[in-house]
This record gives C-alpha cells, structure tokens and sequence, in this order.
C-alpha cells in the first residue's frame, strides 16, 4: 500500500505540502518547479500515486499530457513552443519517483538535453 507520507508530490496533490498550484482538477495537479530550470517550468502530476510514465495506465498519461499543453497554453506558450519531459529512473535522473510531466517555456531550449 502506497503511503501519501511518504511521497513529496502526494502529499502536495493533497494540500499537505506547499506548493504554487497553477490548476488543478479530479485528476491532476500542475505547480510550480521549486527548481526552475527556465522562465515557466510547471510539474504535472496525476492525483493517484504511480511511480513514473514506466508503469502509468493510458488513461492517466492521457490526462496528464492534456493537462501540460493546457497549462502551457494557458500561460501564453503557445505560439513560442514549449518543451515536455517525464523523466523515466535513474539514467534520465528522475529524483521524484511520482509520475511528473516537466513543462518548460519561456526560452529557446537545447536539443539535445544533457
Ligand atoms: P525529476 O528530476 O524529473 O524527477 O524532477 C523532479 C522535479 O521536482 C525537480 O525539477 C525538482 O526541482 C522538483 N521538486 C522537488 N520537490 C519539489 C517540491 N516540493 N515542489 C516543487 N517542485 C519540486
């Protein structure tokens, strides 16, 4: 059983942790990145724990992935383009293992990443 304690971005879903929340509805969470890699870098994240895209249903990377571009949207990226990632264990350096789409705008982004 997966304990909402123990999970940082759980426990934000659930108001326990602070967070700037930009939307949210039954199904996601989207906030603010604490570490903010550029000048709009929102976390996405479904309100049910999984660990990463690896072990996600369809329905909830659907969810997740209409929640990111509807952010981004919402906050004028797009017409400048904006970058998506879910990093996935430890060679992507995923450190929060609570499934989270990146959404990064707001600058021309690198390609490839590092
Ligand atoms: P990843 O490295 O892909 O697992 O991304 C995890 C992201 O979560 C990093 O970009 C962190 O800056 C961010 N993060 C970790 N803890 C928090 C928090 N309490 N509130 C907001 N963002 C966080």
């Amino acid at each position: 059983m997966h304990d909402v304690q123990d999970c940082i971005f759980c426990r934000i879903a659930a108001h326990e942790a602070p967070a700037k929340i930009v939307h949210e509805d039954e199904a996601v969470v989207a906030f603010e990145d604490v570490g903010h890699r550029a000048p709009f870098h929102v976390l996405v994240i479904p309100r049910r724990h999984v660990d990463s895209l690896a072990g996600a249903d369809a329905e909830t990377i659907g969810k997740v992935g209409a929640a990111a571009a509807r952010v981004a949207k919402a906050a004028g990226y797009l017409e400048s383009g904006y970058r998506v990632v879910a990093n996935v264990g430890p060679d992507a350096g995923q450190s929060v293992p609570h499934l989270h789409f990146h959404v990064l705008g707001g600058r021309s982004l690198g390609w490839p990443p590092g």
